[in-house]
């Protein structure tokens, strides 16, 4: 895959655009991914040959739906290496996967005063619901610390274990941000030792490396379609069979059901029990697409060509002596993105090292979407994050397998021309 960005981007029509006359160089694929010919046309060819609602039709059409969905589930059990498929839920998204988690197995196990650890690199999606938790029933969300650059404080969690009141450990395997990846695999192991159940956040993870749930041995697994090449509207969350036959329904309707009375109802068994109403049938199929497409081009060459390329630009940003990157300066460390803020040496205006520094990120993100360079400026969904490094926000970069040398060549040469435009310097 040496030259794979160029032979691949063919692959993937909207990377043909232009953007007000500029090539458009998309460095955004943390927030969503695009998506390749092949997952567009078996989601086409689903509409066009075999779409009917599943299960509950007795028509050739219905079966023939319930089947290429069943498929996709059979197709994710096979990418993550999990015993059966029924441990494969189809959720909509990583979010959806984790409140599912905190709302049937949370308030169902939790009492007041019992302890969920999350690190300071997670995405709302692993706080909020927490959060929620808490409000709700008096659990108490504790934090393991970081290291300046994102590395995770194993002691700091060891210490927070050993008083025996967590439950479970909540954890990103890959920073949004920072791009860190986690020792996840330790973490479960420590959790286990203390009896706590981990849940990992795998949404950054997925797109750029090969998961086994079985060898990991994590509770829960989440990850979203729209990051790994495949649609919007599917997220996956893996559980262990042992959790989810034990956990009540999290939400209610059609198909996660066996009998409804006038009082009372009985559950259907997994995976029904947690997919209620009518599935994202069509997005199933774009997700085993997505799967089957990089399955292709082989995990290995994905890993080694990614690495290469955020080492990459690892080395062009440290030419820019404006540039501070938050977060591991090795690519060895990193996955899926790098975040930084600017710097005016100097500055007369920079009076409280807390305040924003150097030009704000929105200011210079979206003078670079201008000239066609998809970035992403904010917070990213990690406030508790950005107060921590004493920044209000960052800019981030993102790489997919369609991204190449020149596409960073590209973003620096604006980015130095915008920082000029904004600073004079
Ligand atoms: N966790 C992480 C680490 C993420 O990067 C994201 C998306 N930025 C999410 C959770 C939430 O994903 P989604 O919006 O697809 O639910």
């Amino acid at each position: 895959m040496s030259s794979a960005g160029n032979s691949l981007r063919s692959q993937f029509p909207i990377l043909q655009k232009k953007i007000g006359g500029h090539p458009l160089v998309y460095l955004d694929s943390a927030s969503t991914s695009q998506k390749p010919k092949s997952v567009l046309e078996a989601m086409q060819r689903f509409y066009e040959e075999d779409n009917a609602n599943i299960k509950r039709g007795m028509h050739p059409l219905a079966e023939q739906s319930t089947e290429v969905y069943e498929a996709a589930r059979s197709r994710v059990q096979k990418f993550l290496h999990a015993p059966c498929p029924h441990e494969i839920l189809f959720t909509r998204n990583t979010t959806e996967g984790i409140n599912l988690v905190a709302r049937s197995w949370g308030e169902t196990f939790l009492k007041k005063d019992d302890v969920i650890l999350v690190s300071l690199l997670e995405h709302h999606s692993n706080i909020v619901p927490w959060l929620q938790l808490k409000e709700k029933i008096g659990i108490e969300v504790e934090w393991i610390s970081i290291d300046s650059d994102g590395t995770l404080n194993l002691d700091d969690l060891k210490e927070k274990l050993a008083k025996g009141n967590v439950k479970l450990v909540a954890l990103t395997c890959v920073s949004n941000v920072l791009g860190v990846v986690t020792p996840f695999r330790e973490v479960v192991k420590l959790a286990h030792k203390h009896n706590a159940l981990c849940l990992l956040d795998a949404a950054q993870l997925a797109p750029h490396s090969p998961i086994n749930v079985t060898k990991i041995d994590c509770d829960f697994l989440v990850f979203s379609g729209h990051k790994l090449y495949g649609p919007t509207g599917i997220g996956v969350l893996f559980g262990k069979e042992e959790h989810l036959k034990k956990m009540p329904p999290f939400l209610g309707g059609g198909t996660m059901i066996q009998e409804v009375h006038r009082t009372m109802f009985t559950s259907a068994d997994l995976p029904e029990k947690f997919e209620a109403g009518t599935p994202p049938i069509a997005e199933a199929v774009g997700l085993h697409a997505a799967l089957d497409f990089l399955t292709e081009l082989g995990w290995e060459n994905i890993a080694k060509y990614e690495q290469s390329l955020l080492a990459y630009a690892l080395k062009t940003l440290s030419k820019l002596p404006f540039i501070e990157v938050l977060g591991p300066k090795e690519a060895k460390k990193i996955a899926s993105c790098i975040s930084f803020v600017t710097q005016i040496p100097d500055d007369p205006l920079k009076v409280d090292p807390t305040e924003l520094r150097g030009v704000h990120p929105h200011d210079l993100t979206e003078y670079m979407g201008r000239k066609g360079i998809c970035l992403r400026a904010g917070h990213h969904c990690t406030q508790p994050l950005h107060r921590f490094l004493k920044v209000p926000a960052t800019t981030r970069l993102s790489i997919g397998i369609y991204n190449t040398e020149e596409d960073i060549d590209r973003m620096c040469e604006i980015l130095e021309e915008g920082y000029h435009f904004f600073t004079g310097k």
